[in-house]
């Protein structure tokens, strides 16, 4: 047992206390965890754009304050009653799957000078330490750098997932993948180990386009420059469609136009951008009718406690490299800084040091 267990924990944490401000670094109280849940010390976290939007306020419903972050790796602290498949000391990645309070009593674990703070999607990885419900909690090989795998917490494994277990392109397949961030890119990934031979990035952002080609897509197209909807332009440049089209840009635009430009009788469009809270999914039904198939998915359908070891694995097994999706290192004081690089669309992951 750890020293801390079934003790409040006093830690660092940075808290959002309102909708686009700075986050600011405060000291945070954190409470042992209760039935089935686990307290972790974070050591490392990043931030996907999911953070952003829902810190942007631009998600399902604004709360303030709160911690964010749910892309992560750390350690378990301390365990709550009845669990029995983790242990302190147990190397793990918190997963997205839960709300701003906790499951077991509606609570919340955090507070500040005993006012409570919410937690974000059941992770709150932008603290020292947190609690998460044993769901959302995957034990992986101790043998795996965490400053690396954390990243496969969510991004990458969503990315990977999107490709490999819903859009599934076979072997000479083309695919389209709408936004080249570090989401798109691992679906690109996906797409070239699935044996897709011919991978079309679409991006508004032409630095990006540099990056991508470091991940297998073959050709690009900027919609910007271009007078007709990107969507046609791809029907021109695939003698009808692509076979397969993933999205990955949260645009609502772009979701539409990556499901019209999939090949009618036999093309699949996978969503995977998270829209703003008022965003209408509109297009022809005769698309629908000319039997192209629409489909969308979270975390790549990967589940997270038995299927997120297994990406862990091809990690360490060299089938998949995560380096290439890690452009930024910011110690934890700095933690604004990862909102600049992902506002101004620079780099793909900023790791964020929970121990500097
Ligand atoms: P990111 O900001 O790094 O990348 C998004 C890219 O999309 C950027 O390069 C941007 O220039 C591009 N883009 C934006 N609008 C576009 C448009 N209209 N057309 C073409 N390109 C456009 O973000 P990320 O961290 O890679 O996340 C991508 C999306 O996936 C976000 O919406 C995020 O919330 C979502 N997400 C979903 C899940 C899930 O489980 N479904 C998990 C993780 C992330
Ligand atoms: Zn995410």
């Amino acid at each position: 047992m750890s020293n801390t267990a079934g003790q409040v924990i006093r830690c660092k944490a940075a808290v959002a206390w309102e909708a686009g401000k700075p986050l600011s670094i405060e000291e945070v109280e954190v409470a042992p965890p209760q039935a089935h849940e686990v307290r972790l010390k974070i050591l490392f976290t990043s931030l996907c754009h999911t953070d952003v939007y829902f810190w942007e306020a631009k998600g399902q419903t604004p709360l303030f304050p709160r911690i964010f972050g749910h892309e992560a790796g750390g350690i378990v602290e301390s365990v709550g009653p009845g669990v029995t498949d983790f242990q302190p000391g147990d190397q793990v990645l918190p997963v997205f799957t839960g709300e701003g309070v906790m499951l077991t009593d509606g609570k919340s674990r955090f507070s500040i000078k005993g006012k409570p703070v919410y937690h974000f999607v059941g992770t709150s990885t932008f603290s020292e330490y947190t609690v998460c419900h044993v769901g959302s909690v995957a034990k992986i090989n101790p043998a795996a750098p965490l400053d690396k795998v954390c990243i496969l917490s969510c991004g990458v494994s969503t990315g990977l997932g999107a490709a490999l277990n819903v859009a599934k392109p076979k072997k000479g397949h083309s695919v389209a993948v709408f936004g080249l961030g570090a989401v798109g890119l691992a679906a690109a990934e996906g797409a070239r180990l699935s044996g897709a031979s011919r991978i079309i990035g679409v991006d508004l952002n032409p630095i990006r386009f540099n990056e991508a080609k470091r991940f297998g897509v073959t050709e690009f197209v900027n919609p910007k420059d271009h007078k007709k909807p990107v969507q046609e332009v791809i029907a021109e440049m695939t003698g009808g469609g692509v076979d397969r089209s993933i999205e990955c840009t949260g645009n609502v635009q772009a979701m539409i136009s990556a499901f019209e430009c999939v090949h009618d009788g036999w093309g699949v469009a996978v969503l995977v951008g998270v829209p703003n809270k008022d965003d209408v999914f509109k297009t022809h039904p005769m698309n629908l009718l000319n039997e192209r198939t629409l489909k969308g998915t979270f975390f790549g359908n990967y589940k997270p406690r038995t299927d997120l070891p297994g990406v862990v694995e091809k990690y360490i097994n060299k089938e998949l490299e995560v380096e290439k999706f890690i452009t930024h290192s910011v110690p934890f004081t700095e933690i604004n800084k990862a909102f600049d690089y992902m506002l101004r669309g620079e780099g793909l992951r900023c790791i964020i040091r929970m121990g500097d």
